[in-house]
């Protein structure tokens, strides 16, 4: 194929679609259509201090949804205050853990049974099919019911000690915690940080993503109606980065702060955590190597490599965009992974079978556009897509390249789009070598037969979470977590016990 037989992408889903008998749908407009989205503090709705407000936007059809409240430093300062008055008086952190585990189950349930409305909320607002809020919104509950397991379980030791010594060590909540959240998997990443956090005793001040903060408003809400929270135990201050965000990461008051978003907004919340050396996690950027080699279950490793970067319009940190397929069969899968995703459905995000939305926002769209771009500049062959997709919605075709080099731009850097590098290798340690030749190391795959090399690559890979022969699957035991620029620190599993704990040890003398 030459770049003048660029397959285009499938265009013949209708624009219009009427949503209006999709389940949960009549809900969430309900709920969209009430007064105006406040602030949650102290267990108090309210506007901003400002009284200042913001639109928030359906990518799909570009109109707007609804109006929330634009926080800004001195709603974050009343938010961190009412956390931490909650925290001191201990009845979160202070009550039994059997409570803690009952108040997170009773979350869990009610998330579950509001998952239609949510999930049609979450693809009203970000833009991702249905097919996947909805699949989003049952990680969350699993989330939550793994999470409710945990607090009679955060254990200290007991050490080995001198016949006149007692030494252990306990497990306490680390405080006061702010949690930022990117707009890509909205109620998914506030769930992960809230279920943990909570379990373990803390409070929380949460600003989820100023493009997409519906879910984790609707979730504070489902948290107040199940009545299982001292007040302050819980705030959202909804608004911009630069300004609510920045204040939860400078806030002397606050003890922790986990961050999800891009690597270069991450150094700055390592920078303005340093005032009071807050604890910091951040989980970060990805271009995650996917690599398939020769004798793989070539069917299983294309149909997976697709939704490795058409899944939710590749906006996904862990995204398999760098596709490393022995030379031998370069040709071959670039064109069957081509075909594939030629025949996605793209279109109304709410339209049953609609397999990829939009992207969120105009600077997306373009963004990743001029990318594309700089993968044309640099010679990589252009094999599938290429384009935006209608005037109406930010829709980017599924787009791949192929015979492109780990030097170029479109291998080394975050696209956040539909796009995929398709890369040849030579032999296993060309492509270990290449794979790691990034700044990134956050998530990576490995598709073979043979379990020896399985492991070997596994083990040789410089990522977070490497999957074997599957892409993206997950369980909320599985801890996730940046090597080198993807972050500092894990989330999930036990590891997010350890982030939202500190430990003290004691010793006595008999
Ligand atoms: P982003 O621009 O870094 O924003 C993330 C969050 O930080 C948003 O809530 C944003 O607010 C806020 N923010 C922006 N500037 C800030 C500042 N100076 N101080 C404090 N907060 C600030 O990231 P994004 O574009 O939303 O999300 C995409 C990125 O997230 C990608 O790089 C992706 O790889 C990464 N991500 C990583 C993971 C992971 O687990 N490792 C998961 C998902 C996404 P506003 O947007 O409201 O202004
Ligand atoms: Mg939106």
């Amino acid at each position: 194929m030459t770049a003048t037989s660029t397959l285009v992408a499938d265009t013949s889903t209708p624009a219009a679609f009427d949503p209006s008998n999709v389940p949960g749908y009549a809900e969430a407009r309900t709920w969209l259509s009430r007064q105006p989205k406040m602030l949650l503090i102290g267990g108090e709705w309210r506007p901003s201090l400002s009284g200042e407000t913001f639109e928030t936007f359906d990518p799909s059809t570009e109109q707007p949804l609804t109006v929330l409240a634009r926080g800004r430093a001195a709603d974050v300062d009343l938010a961190v205050k009412a956390a931490r008055r909650a925290f001191e008086a201990k009845s979160w952190g202070g009550a039994s853990p059997h409570d803690r585990t009952n108040a997170l189950l009773k979350i869990a349930d009610l998330v579950e049974r509001n998952a239609a409305e949510l999930a049609v909320i979450e693809t009203l607002d970000n833009g991702t099919p249905l097919s996947n809020s909805t699949a989003w919104v049952a990680s969350a509950v699993r989330a939550l019911r793994y999470y409710a397991g945990w607090p009679t379980k955060i254990l200290g030791t007991t050490n080995p000690s001198g016949p006149d010594t007692l030494i252990y060590m306990l497990r306490e909540p680390m405080g006061v915690c702010g949690l930022i959240n990117p707009w890509n998997a909205p109620l998914t990443m506030a769930v992960n940080k809230i279920a943990p956090a909570l379990a373990c005793g803390n409070t929380v001040v949460m600003k989820p993503a100023e493009l997409t903060s519906l879910t984790a408003l609707r979730l504070c809400k489902l948290i107040e109606e199940a009545d299982v929270l001292p007040p302050g135990v819980i705030n959202i201050v909804t608004g911009a980065g630069s300004d609510a965000g920045s204040a939860i990461a400078e806030h002397p008051g606050v003890d922790k702060v986990a961050f999800t978003g891009s690597t270069g907004v991450g150094k700055r919340i390592m920078q303005a955590a340093t005032g009071n050396l807050k604890k910091v996690t951040l989980e970060l950027g990805g271009k995650s190597p996917n690599i398939i080699f020769p004798d793989a279950d070539l069917d299983a490793a294309i149909a997976a490599a697709v939704g490795g970067f058409c899944k939710n319009s590749g906006q996904i940190c862990s995204a398999g965009t760098r596709l490393f397929v022995h030379e031998s069969l370069h040709d071959e899968v670039s064109e069957r992974v081509s075909r594939i995703a030629a025949n996605y459905k793209v279109g109304a995000p709410l339209a049953p079978g609609t397999q990829m939305g939009p992207v969120i926002s105009k600077a997306q769209m373009d963004s990743v556009l001029s990318y594309i771009d700089i993968g044309r500049e640099e010679r990589a062959r252009l094999v599938l897509g290429g384009g935006r997709l209608g005037e109406t919605g930010y829709f980017v075709q599924p787009t791949v390249f192929d015979r492109v080099t780990n030097e170029m731009r479109i291998a080394q850097e975050e696209i956040f789009g539909p796009v995929l590098s398709v890369i040849p290798f030579h032999d296993e340690d060309d492509a270990v070598f290449q794979s790691n030749d990034s700044p990134y190391g956050l998530a990576a795959a490995v598709w073979t037969r043979d379990v020896s090399r399985a492991h070997r690559v596994a083990r040789a890979l410089q990522a977070g979470r490497v999957w074997i022969n599957t892409y993206a699957t997950v369980d909320p035991s599985m801890s996730m977590g940046g090597y080198k620029q993807s972050g500092i620190g894990r989330e999930m599993g036990a590891e997010s016990i350890d982030a939202y704990t500190q430990t003290k040890s004691v010793f006595m003398k008999l």
